[in-house]
């Protein structure tokens, strides 16, 4: 499904796997910062081996990014600073721009758009490069549930404002989103299969 389109144009699309009758238990979103680019082939994997239950996968919310090997999107703002639950102006020197206002990026937009239509109960976003399972404030028991299956350590990084995860944890109380650190590189076959299988058991519930 075409969610919309990035600055300069390109194309961001959801993928809708397994059965669409049964409410969403999992959204993955395998990049958002450009220059963090680890989970796109994890997130190809899983649509290529899509678990029984009802799961859309976003590869990548941050094609400009990507293809300019920058964190941010094409306009200099940070996504992950541009949700509106706690949104507040962050400078370019800052690294992390956050935009003129929330939402101001169109990939924030269409986002923020579909998850609010989609509900996922849960929600794994992809970054790079601590290697850590972030507790990023939604239930930790499905943190804790994730980090085990995939051998990963868990921990709490710091909560920014106009996050991804701090905005859907604040707007669907009842449904859990949290940062997945990859390690720096490309994710080796072993943790891929390790993060598949984790990402089965939870969608699975
Ligand atoms: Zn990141």
């Amino acid at each position: 499904m075409l969610l919309g389109r990035s600055v300069d144009g390109r194309a961001i699309y959801a993928v809708e796997l397994g059965d669409r009758r049964l409410p969403t238990s999992l959204l993955l979103v395998g990049c958002i910062h450009g220059n963090e680019p680890a989970g796109i082939p994890v997130a190809r994997a899983l649509e290529a081996h899509p678990p029984a239950a009802h799961v859309w996968v976003i590869d990548d919310l941050n094609p400009d990014g990507v293809a300019a090997d920058t964190r941010q999107n094409a306009q200099g703002i940070d996504l992950n600073r541009n949700l509106p639950w706690r949104w507040r102006p962050l400078s370019h020197q800052s690294g992390q721009y956050s935009g003129p206002r929330a939402l101001y990026a169109p990939e924030a937009r269409l986002a923020e758009r579909f998850i609010l239509r989609a509900r996922p109960h849960v929600t794994v976003w992809f970054h790079q490069p601590l290697a850590v399972v972030d507790q990023s404030g939604g239930d930790p028991a499905v943190e804790r549930r994730f980090a085990r299956l995939a051998g990963m350590r868990e921990t709490r990084l710091t909560r920014y404002p106009g996050s991804a995860v701090g905005w859907q944890n604040h707007v669907l109380p009842a449904t859990t989103a949290f940062v997945v650190e990859l390690p720096p590189g490309r994710v080796s076959h072993a943790l891929s299969e390790r993060l598949l299988g984790a990402l089965h058991a939870i969608a699975a519930g």
